[in-house]
């Protein structure tokens, strides 16, 4: 079988493989179909000194798969059932496994594609307990975009900015994987979505998905035009992943009492905090990583509703490498996958 392996820091390469094992007690095999890219694969590619991890590694944080086969004592799945696997080994026993909070799990065996054995291979064995059920009527292709980007959306903007109907966001970057969705998510939801982007033909594709003011950061300074577009009030909610860049004009769009939520931080990762600012003005700031496995089944129900992910582009599996150029250059809309 195939498997897309990196052998070094940055150095990919597709190879032929042994197939896995059956699966072990509680563990089903997997036929991967869809891989997501995400920037967490652009770190891992790249190579991260603190990431302790043995090559060859198989790539892939973020897939869509069907069960082939199942383990002994695995009853919640069927051969044939399509599945979303949750990408970080966590022990389901600890303190915040039990409070369903797994993204804070405190025994984490590692996150597939980055640390450990990822999901751009053709057939792979995981534990059935980290798995979400794909529900009818969600195509394969979106169902590959939930496991890291819009589980991480989701869980930004519900479990985390508690955002509600009426209330008015920013999203930066919204030309983005993760930010395309929260662009749709908070439309649908009934909010006024202010979003960043950093072209004119990025402008019009976000107007496109329902957007109702665009800025674009190059021409414009974004903060300004929020305070503007809000009366001087600023928003409820920002949603944040680029960092440095924008840092200091999310924090002045926000209105008193509002709240920033952040999973990321392309543009670099320091930024200063006045804060007088953060005190007066009370705001509160959330750092959010992952999601707890309960928002794979959100999201994926959320997709079934009819809010889905906005898809850039679709590679095969040989020009992962390509996609992964694509996205560290920014040039995108939406989210890119790799089909097995
Ligand atoms: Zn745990």
């Amino acid at each position: 079988m195939r498997a897309l392996q990196l052998l070094a820091d940055r150095d990919l390469a597709l190879a032929q493989r042994d197939p896995p094992p059956p699966p072990a007690p509680g563990e089903v095999q997997l036929r991967v179909r869809c891989v997501g890219l995400n920037h967490i694969d652009v770190w891992g590619f790249r190579g991260m000194a603190f990431a302790k991890r043995l090559f060859p590694l198989a790539v892939g944080a973020e897939a869509a798969c069907e069960v082939v086969a199942l383990g002994d004592g695995v009853t919640t799945l069927r051969p044939g059932d399509r599945v979303v696997p949750y990408a970080a080994l966590v022990c389901g026993t600890c303190r915040e496994c039990r409070r369903r909070r797994e993204n804070l799990c405190e025994n984490v065996g590692g996150v597939r594609g980055f640390h450990i054995d990822g999901f751009a291979q053709d057939l792979t064995n995981h534990p059935a307990r980290l798995v979400a059920k794909i529900p009818d009527g969600v195509d394969l292709r979106d169902a590959a975009c939930v496991a890291v980007a819009y589980a991480t959306v989701e869980h930004m903007l519900f479990d985390n900015a508690q955002l509600e109907p009426g209330e008015t966001i920013l999203v930066q970057a919204g030309g983005s994987g993760i930010g395309s969705i929260a662009i749709r998510v908070a439309k649908a939801l009934g909010c006024t979505v202010i979003t960043t982007v950093g072209s004119d033909d990025k402008a019009a594709k976000a107007r496109d998905l329902g957007a109702d003011h665009v800025i674009n950061y190059r021409t414009d300074r974004f903060e300004g035009v929020v305070r503007r577009l809000t009366a001087r009030k600023g928003v409820d909610v920002v949603f944040e992943h680029t960092g440095a860049d924008t840092w200091a004009g999310s924090l002045l769009s926000l209105k008193r009492g509002g709240r920033l939520v952040t999973c990321g931080a392309t543009s670099g990762p320091s930024a200063s905090l006045n804060l007088m600012q953060l005190f007066q003005q009370q705001y509160r700031i959330i750092g959010s990583f992952g999601s707890p496995l309960s928002a794979l089944g959100r999201a994926l129900d959320r997709i079934a509703s009819g809010v889905r992910p906005v898809i850039d582009a679709v590679y095969p599996l040989e020009d992962f490498q390509a996609g992964l150029a694509r996205l560290e250059s920014r040039d995108v809309f939406g989210k890119l996958l790799v089909e097995l």
